[in-house]
């Protein structure tokens, strides 16, 4: 089974205000070109026989603040140590404003061809409130210059349930998305994390508390107008137009292997989880002195991730393939719960399949609780 490469470059322009990520803000310097060494140097010495893969993920941070000869540089590292098919998948994560005509050009002839573009919203009070660094008209210039680099492949990020929007400012924002026919759409609920500048501000009063029950009323019209537009749903936040699901993402919901990269990056071999440290100096500094920087390595109870995972899927879970992995039937080992959750309208049995309803993929988080 061919794997994912993920590649984790964490430098951005400003840091935005409901961000937790490990990420540093960009300055071109000899610290981004330590750690595109680093991350190559990490690459190189992680595999004695090349693996197979057929997806590789730069991702962030913002990954295209990279000009295209670091691209080329790590690229030629995972090439030199996977052993890549024809037909990879090779993703960017971009957004508004940290890209010209040139590196866009620079990056699609080194073969990336899928960018997953951080709108987030087009409405200038919520960027602001985000502090995204970047207005609506950044995100519809850097959408032109995409589509005139040869992108074929964009997936628009937009976050729903942010502090005083409303359902009509939702609607707004999907509608403008629609228009501008992407081939993907990954949508978020916010989250808030403790510690970042927006938990503080909705602490204080500053700003309202985000409204549960309308951002439940955003995820239906998402749904509604999405299925209107010609997309499908194939994973709770995501939907692709027919054969643009995400490779890469597809992975990590069907327990596939993934290799990450890079500071805090995450792997799944197959057996194992593994992840790196997540300071960057220190990613870099370990990396120089022992080619590693691995702070955590635990098996995984793999049949109950492959549940909870399986089930963010739109068809599911393969009650067949459960068990010729597993050797168990999880109808007879969760008879309780199926019943119990069945009885609520939040999962349904169809076929071989075990899946969410449409009401489970809004309180999927019950669900996922009682496979744990
Ligand atoms: S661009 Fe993304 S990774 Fe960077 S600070 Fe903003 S939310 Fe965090």
């Amino acid at each position: 089974m061919a794997g994912g490469v993920y590649l984790h470059i964490p430098f951005c322009k400003s840091r935005c205000s409901y961000c937790d990520f490990a990420t540093d803000v960009y300055r071109e310097s000899d610290a981004v070109e330590r750690y595109v060494n680093a991350i190559c140097r990490e690459i190189s010495s992680s595999t004695v026989e090349p693996v197979s893969a057929d997806t590789v993920y730069f991702g962030g941070g913002t990954p295209s603040l990279l000009s295209p000869n670091q691209v080329e540089q790590i690229l030629k590292v995972v090439s030199g140590c996977f052993d890549l098919a024809d037909d990879t998948e090779i993703t960017m994560e971009m957004n508004p404003a940290t890209v010209s005509a040139e590196t866009l050009s620079g990056y699609r002839s080194l073969g990336v061809n899928r960018a997953s573009f951080g709108v987030q919203t087009f409405n200038d009070r919520d960027l602001k409130l985000l502090a995204r660094g970047h207005d609506a008209n950044d995100a519809r210039d850097t959408f032109r210059l995409l589509r005139n680099a040869g992108f074929e492949n964009l997936s628009f990020d937009l976050i729903a349930g942010l502090p005083g929007q409303s359902l009509d400012d939702w609607e707004r924002n999907l509608n403008e998305a629609m228009a501008m026919q992407p081939e993907h759409i990954s949508l978020y609920l916010l989250e808030i994390h403790q510690g970042t500048p927006l938990a503080e501000q909705l602490r204080s009063g500053r700003r309202p508390m985000p409204d549960e029950d309308t951002a439940a009323g955003m995820y239906e019209v998402m749904l509604d107008k999405t299925s209107a537009n010609g997309f499908e749903q194939y994973e709770i936040s995501n939907f692709a137009k027919p054969g643009y699901e995400s490779r890469h993402n597809t992975k990590y919901w069907r327990l596939d292997p993934v290799y990450g990269f890079g500071v805090s990056a995450h792997s799944f071999d197959g057996f194992e989880r593994y992840a790196n440290e997540r300071d960057t100096a220190a990613y870099v500094r370990r990396i120089e002195e022992s080619s590693t920087a691995e702070v955590m390595r635990e098996q995984v109870d793999s049949a109950s991730e492959f549940i909870f995972l399986g089930l963010r899927l739109n068809k599911g879970i393969d009650l067949v393939e459960y068990r010729r992995r597993y050797g168990a039937d999880i109808e007879q080992k969760y008879d309780l719960e199926l019943r119990d959750l069945a009885e609520k309208n939040l999962i349904e049995i169809f076929g071989d399949r075990l899946r969410l309803t449409r009401k489970g993929m809004l309180f999927s988080n019950e669900v996922f609780e009682a496979f744990v």
